[in-house]
């Protein structure tokens, strides 16, 4: 499953950022994920519940923030909500569309001690 090698990967790298910080324990962190970056959030969610029990996550707020993806017509101009990068405009039925939202995939802020 991509999604639980992504959130083996996300603990990893926090792990390493709070030892080059010297922290020791994670209370609070915030992911967003975009709803066209390839990562089915809900499914992000669980792997990260079931991977950080024994990782400097234990315990930790874990926020999963999701981005709607947004698109911009490259003929008519038009910005609309897209639900897959495929979408084509609601209006001219146009494609493709610029993607102007929706792609991130990163944490957003960790409060950690
Ligand atoms: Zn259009």
């Amino acid at each position: 499953m991509h999604e639980l090698s992504l959130a083996t990967s996300l603990i990893n790298l926090i792990e390493r950022e709070a030892a080059k910080s010297g922290f020791m324990a994670v209370l609070e962190v915030q992911i967003e994920v975009g709803d066209l970056s390839g990562v089915e959030a809900d499914a992000f969610g669980s792997a990260l519940e079931l991977l950080v029990s024994d990782t400097i996550l234990s315990g930790a707020e874990i926020t999963i923030l999701r981005t709607p993806g947004h698109g911009k017509c490259n003929t008519c101009d038009r910005e609309f909500l897209m639900t897959t990068r495929t979408d084509t405009c609601p209006g001219c039925k146009a494609f493709p569309s610029e993607i102007s939202g929706g792609e991130e995939f990163r944490v957003v802020s960790m409060v950690a001690e």
